[in-house]
C-alpha cells in the first residue's frame, strides 16, 4: 500500500481522498479514551472488510483538552488547530470545558478558529432503542445549526460592570432604548453572509441526500432584524442559488394545489416554538432544518431525545475548509476509564465522516451492523436499563459485536 497522504481539495471544493489517508483524531477527556478506542475498532473493521485492504486510515493523534494541557500547558494548542487545518477532516471525542480558566469552551474555540460554520446533526431512529415517541421511526431529520454567531458570539457584559453600564448608557441616550437598571447585556449578531452560507449548505445537503424539504426555523415574529432576517436571507439564497431545484411552500399552495412538483425541494419556514410542537406531532413533515445557533442548540438535543438520547446522536462541525466529526454528549467523567459508556454517538459520527469522505459503503455497513447489534439486545448500560431482557455489554464488547457483524456480512457475500 502507498504511503499515507493528506486529503486535498480542488478549487471548486471537491475533496480528493487518497486510498491510504491520514485522519487526525482528538481522543477527548473523561470517557473519551473508551469511546474513541471502540470507534476506531469499528471504523477500521468496516474499512478493512468492505475495501479488502485497498483503503486504509492512518490515524494521527492530536493533543487537545486534558492531554494538550499536560503536554503544552494549553487546552487547545495552536499545533492541534494547524494539524486539523492541514488534513481537512478530523474526528474528536468530548472535551472538558475548563472552568474558570479564561476559556469559554474548547468546542467553541475549535469552531471559531477553523470557521466550522455548520453544526450538522442527523436524527434518525435506530430500531430497538427506547424512545418516548409512539412512532420514532417517522423521524428522519438533519439539523444545520449556524455555529459562528447569534448570542453565542460571546459579545456580552456582566450586570453592573462598567462595560455593561457604558453600553446601557449608549442604548438609552442614543438609541432611546428602555432598559432595566443594572441589567447584564448580550448582543445577538446575525448576518446575511453567514446565514446564506449555512442555508446554502443545508440545501446542498438536501439535494445530495434526497431530502424533500428544507425548513428555516426562526423566531422572526419577535426578533425581526436577526431571526426574521435569517428567514428572509434563507429564502433569498434558495432563490438566487437553487432557484431551478427549489420551490417555496407558499408557491406549492399558490400554483401547485398543495402538492410539490416532482424533483423540487420545498423551502418553508416555521416559528421556533411551533416547530417544537410539530416535531412531536408530525415529524414526518420535516427533513432538513436550517436555523440560527441558539434554536439549533435546543432543537438538536430535543430531537436526539426523541430517538433515544445523546448517547446515540452523531454530529459534525463543517466549514468550507475543514470538517470535524464529534460525539454530541460530554465527557461523562464519573464513568471515565470504566469501559462502560455507550460509544454509538462517536461511532455514528465516524460513519458520517466516512460518508463525507465518499467511503459510503463502509459508512453504511457501520450503521447497519450497529443497528443489528442493538436489535439483538447487546447494549451498553444506558440502554440496558431501559430495554427489558437485554444483555448489558461494556463499551469495547459493543464495538467488537459490531465488527463481528461486519465480518459475518462480508463472509456471507
Ligand atoms: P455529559 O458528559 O454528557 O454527561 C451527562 C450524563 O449523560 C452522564 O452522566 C450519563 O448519564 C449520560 N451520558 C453521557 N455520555 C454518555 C454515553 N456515551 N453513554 C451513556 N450515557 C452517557 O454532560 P455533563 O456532565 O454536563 O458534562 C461533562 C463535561 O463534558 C463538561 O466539562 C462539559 O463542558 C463537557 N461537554 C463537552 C461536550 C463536547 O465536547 N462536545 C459536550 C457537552 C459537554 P447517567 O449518569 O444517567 O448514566
Amino acid at each position: 500500500m502507498n504511503k499515507a497522504e493528506s486529503i486535498t481539495k480542488d478549487p471548486d471544493g471537491k475533496l480528493n481522498v487518497p486510498d491510504h489517508v491520514i485522519i487526525p483524531f482528538i481522543e477527548g477527556d473523561g470517557t473519551g479514551s473508551d469511546i474513541w478506542k471502540a470507534t476506531r475498532t469499528v471504523i477500521d473493521g468496516a474499512v478493512e472488510n468492505v475495501y479488502g485492504g485497498k483503503r486504509r486510515i492512518e490515524w494521527k493523534e492530536v493533543d487537545a483538552g486534558g492531554k494538550g494541557y499536560e503536554k503544552t500547558g494549553q487546552w487547545m494548542p495552536r499545533r492541534a488547530l494547524d494539524t486539523i487545518r492541514q488534513h481537512m477532516v478530523a474526528i474528536k471525542g468530548p472535551l472538558t470545558t475548563p472552568v474558570g480558566k479564561g476559556i469559554r469552551s474548547l468546542n467553541v474555540t475549535l469552531r471559531q478558529e477553523l470557521d466550522l460554520y455548520a453544526c450538522v446533526r442527523p436524527v434518525k431512529y435506530v430500531p430497538g432503542v427506547p424512545s418516548p415517541m409512539k412512532h420514532p421511526e417517522n423521524i428522519n431529520m438533519v439539523i444545520f445549526r449556524e455555529n459562528t454567531e447569534d448570542v453565542y458570539a460571546g459579545i456580552e457584559w456582566q450586570a453592573g460592570s462598567p462595560e455593561a453600564e457604558k453600553v446601557a448608557d449608549f442604548l438609552r441616550s442614543e438609541m432611546h432604548a428602555l432598559l432595566p437598571e443594572g441589567a447584564g447585556i448580550g448582543i445577538k449578531p446575525i448576518s446575511a453572509k453567514n446565514t446564506k452560507r449555512l442555508v446554502a449548505s443545508a440545501i446542498t445537503y438536501a439535494i445530495d441526500n434526497g431530502y424533500p424539504s428544507v425548513t428555516l426555523m426562526h423566531k422572526g415574529n419577535i426578533m425581526k432584524f436577526t431571526e426574521g432576517a435569517f428567514c428572509t436571507w434563507g429564502y433569498e439564497v434558495a432563490k438566487e442559488r437553487f432557484g431551478d431545484i427549489t420551490v417555496t411552500e407558499n408557491d406549492v399552495y399558490r400554483h401547485y394545489n398543495g402538492k410539490p412538483p416532482a424533483g423540487k425541494i420545498v423551502i418553508k419556514d416555521r416559528i421556533a416554538d411551533m416547530l417544537f410542537q410539530q416535531i412531536l406531532l408530525r415529524p414526518e413533515e420535516f427533513g432538513v432544518i436550517a436555523t440560527p445557533n441558539l434554536n439549533g442548540d435546543y432543537i438538536s438535543d430535543a430531537l436526539a431525545a426523541q430517538v433515544g438520547g445523546l448517547g446515540m446522536a452523531p454530529g459534525a462541525n463543517i466549514g468550507d475548509q475543514c470538517a470535524v466529526f464529534e460525539a454530541t454528549h460530554g465527557t461523562a467523567p464519573k464513568y471515565a476509564g470504566l469501559d462502560k459508556v455507550n460509544p454509538s454517538s462517536l461511532i455514528l459520527s465516524g460513519a458520517m465522516m466516512l460518508d463525507y469522505m465518499g467511503w459510503d459503503q463502509a459508512a453504511q455497513r457501520v450503521r447497519q451492523c450497529l443497528a443489528e447489534t442493538v436489535k439483538c439486545g447487546n447494549v451498553t448500560y444506558d440502554l440496558a436499563r431501559q430495554i427489558q431482557g437485554s444483555c448489558e455489554v461494556c463499551c469495547s464488547e459493543f464495538a467488537n459485536a459490531i465488527v463481528e457483524g461486519i465480518c459475518r456480512l462480508e463472509d456471507a457475500r
